[in-house]
């Protein structure tokens, strides 16, 4: 089977994510896309993600029910700590090594390639596909090049534009305005229920702060 793994905060997740991992599969004929919440990357600091780790896995979970080649992977959020990488795609792939991996990422974050750990490493146990989101352009993967010896193995992919940030969403959380639509209804209604992002919820309740890393 062909396989993406799609990492990100997610906090919360919305129809940017579900757009890209829909798409993505359909243009590289993969299986199943499997969400992996847990990671910061590094350019966030730990302190700006709003909703703990269990919030933001429901959410991912709530977000996926209605497909059945979408799932979640709790690796990051089980460890405890923020992982690279090179390491979650080495986890999953352990399990099932007779898989042909993906890894999927915003072609923004894939341009900073070369500061994560073992970027080589990385694109070998798996293809890295890169997303593109709105007003991308692709020549900032370029640079690339020269500083990689598995550069082939990074695969543009051109997605909807979708101009949507969970940002924005928290943004308009915390001004009280409407989120319908932005993200799969499930979300909305867990976010309401549980009330997050309102600007009040205690900070990652439960959970230390990670370090940065990519
Ligand atoms: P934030 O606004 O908090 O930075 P985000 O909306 O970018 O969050 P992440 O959880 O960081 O969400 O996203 C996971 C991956 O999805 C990242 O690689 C990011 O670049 C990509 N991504 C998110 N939204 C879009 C979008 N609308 N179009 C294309 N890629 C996106």
């Amino acid at each position: 089977m062909r396989i993406g793994i799609f990492g990100g905060t997610f906090d919360p997740i919305h129809v940017g994510h579900m757009i890209i991992g829909e798409q993505v599969m359909d243009e590289l004929g993969l299986d199943q896309v499997i969400f992996v919440p847990g990671g910061i990357p590094p350019h966030k600091e730990a302190s700006s993600v709003r909703a703990s780790a269990e919030d933001r896995l429901a959410l991912v979970e709530a977000a996926v029910a209605g497909n059945e080649r979408f799932s979640v992977d709790r690796v990051e959020i089980d460890t405890g700590r923020a992982m690279h990488s090179v390491e979650t795609v080495r986890i999953l792939k352990e399990r099932s090594p007779e898989h042909e991996w993906f890894f999927v990422t915003g072609a923004d974050e894939v341009s900073n390639l070369l500061t994560w750990k073992e970027p080589d490493r990385l694109l070998e146990q798996a293809v890295m596909v890169a997303a593109t989101r709105p007003g991308y352009d692709l020549s900032k993967l370029d640079h690339l090049e020269s500083g990689l010896q598995n550069f082939d193995r990074i695969f543009p992919v051109e997605c909807s534009r979708v101009d949507i940030s969970a940002t924005g969403i928290r943004r308009r959380m915390l001004q009280g305005k409407t989120v319908r639509y932005l993200v799969p209804e499930a979300v909305r209604e867990m976010i309401e229920e549980k009330g997050l992002y309102r600007g009040d919820e205690k900070r990652n309740e439960g959970e230390p702060l990670k370090e940065e890393i990519s």
